[in-house]
């Protein structure tokens, strides 16, 4: 592995034959969570490829020139021409691989593969998922000297990271960038010397055994996990809706409702969290229009009736968004009648999407005892079925998801743990 500046381009990536860039920066926690997968896989294939890093701060020309616009990004080169995708933020061992396995024949990955060495790391307690949950819980299981280790297919900071603003996360005054809030805590928690592994794959989690398999070759063990991975709203797949997550469509009525104040509103679904979340929005709102796609809502009675009686909130049935489209300021959203087939335009200044969400336990759902929702079931000690297994945040059963409440229960079952293992 060798550092370059912008003079050695030409001659050490352009005419080099196999190379592999990285534009890193300091300070940048990406940067930190790549830079030992980067090491490590330069030392499996720095025969084949050439692993060069170039400091992105004191070589900005030349990063611009290649069109590179954010800390790390990995570029790859194949006698002189770029191939593969760039790969940039939470970048993972496998995406790398992949980029890395173009350049060779296959031989000679296989050969490259057989020498990946497997390992056991030991650690008291294993984080799966580093949200406010898990940062707060490995924040005080660090304090209180237990060797924690914070897993993560992602980067940390959880939901957090990608909200716009946080107004209700006590002790700030103004409303905070939810990057800035998460990554403040992030750094707290890793400042007190929490072990990360961030933008791994989780290839197996063994709850009986307290074994987490990571990026295939890494097997951590420990006496107790912590399950804080969260919850992934559903999408209703209609065009647009990527792309304008957090700028323009919101997924938390608690957190977003009130930039709302006399503005025009669109929410899509028709259950239970759908039809209470619009009276919520209504109470900000000039106008709500609620698009379902059946003919009746699946809500409760009490709260259909509430919301039918509401003559802030309009009702669309049987339709579905097809599309969303930001148009300046305002939202467009496509919806397609589903008896008619007729597509209308509704512009709004925002959308809501209440579709249900989904808590992520794919990887180790067996076992555990989950509420009728597929959320984790744990006591007052956020002790789930399994011995020394927890659950703290969004993922468990519970009525109320918010920082705060994924926050308290992070630090209820680090204390919990901290008291049996001391
Ligand atoms: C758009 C939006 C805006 C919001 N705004 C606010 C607000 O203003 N105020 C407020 O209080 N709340 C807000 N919330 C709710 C708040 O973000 C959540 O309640 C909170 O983040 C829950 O924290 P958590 O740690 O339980 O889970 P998350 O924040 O969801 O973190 C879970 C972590 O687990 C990781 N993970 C997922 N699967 C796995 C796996 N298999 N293995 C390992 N790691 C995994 C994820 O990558 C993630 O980092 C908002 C939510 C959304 C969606």
């Amino acid at each position: 592995m060798k550092e370059i500046t912008a003079k050695e381009f030409d001659s050490d990536v352009l005419s080099a034959g196999k190379v592999v860039l990285d534009f890193y920066s300091t300070e940048c926690p990406p940067c930190e969570a790549l830079a030992s997968k980067f090491e490590d896989l330069s030392k499996l294939y720095g025969n084949d490829i050439k692993f060069l890093k170039i400091y992105r701060q004191q070589n900005r020309e030349l990063a611009e020139k290649l069109g590179v616009k954010s800390s790390p990004t990995l570029i790859f080169f194949n006698d002189g021409k770029e191939i593969g995708d760039r790969l940039s933020g939470g970048v993972k061992r496998s995406d790398i691989i992949k980029n890395l396995d173009l350049m060779l024949p296959e031989t000679r990955k296989k050969e490259i593969k057989t020498k990946i060495k497997h390992f056991v790391s030991e650690y008291d307690v294993i984080i799966l998922g580093a949200g406010p949950g898990g940062l707060t819980a490995g924040l005080y299981l660090c304090q209180s000297k237990i060797n924690t280790v914070l897993v993560d297919i992602a980067l940390p900071g959880g939901q957090v990271s990608t909200t716009h603003e946080v107004s209700n996360y006590p002790g700030f005054i103004e409303p905070q960038a939810g990057y800035l809030l998460s990554h403040n805590m992030s750094e707290q928690t890793k400042l007190c010397g929490t072990v990360y592994k961030v933008a791994v794959d989780i290839t197996k989690v063994d709850l009986v055994r307290k074994e987490v398999v990571i990026d295939e070759f890494e097997t951590i063990r420990a006496k107790k996990i912590v399950i804080a991975t969260g919850t992934t709203p559903n999408t209703t797949g209609a065009s647009g809706e990527k792309a304008l997550k957090g700028k323009g469509i919101s997924y938390c009525a608690t957190c977003d409702a009130k930039y709302f104040d006399d503005k025009e509103v669109v929410v899509i679904g028709g259950g239970n969290s759908a039809v209470e979340e619009s009276d919520f929005i209504s109470r900000f709102a000039s106008k709500v229009t609620m698009v379902h796609q059946f003919d009746k809502f699946t809500a409760n009675k009490k709260a259909q009736d509430k919301i039918l009686a509401n003559p802030k909130v309009n009702v669309i049935f049987n339709s579905e968004p097809r599309a969303f489209v930001k148009d300046g300021e305002k939202m467009v959203t496509e919806i397609e009648n589903l008896v008619t087939g007729e597509r209308t335009k509704l512009v709004s200044d925002g959308v809501f999407v209440f579709i249900g969400m989904r808590p992520n336990i794919d990887l180790f759902k067996d076992n555990l005892q989950l509420d009728q929702w597929g959320y984790i079931i744990s006591n007052e000690h956020m002790q789930t079925s399994i011995p020394d297994i927890y659950a703290v945040g969004d993922v468990i059963s519970k009525k109320y998801r918010q920082i705060t409440t994924a926050v308290a229960d992070g630090t209820i079952a680090a204390m919990a743990i901290a008291k049996e293992l001391n």
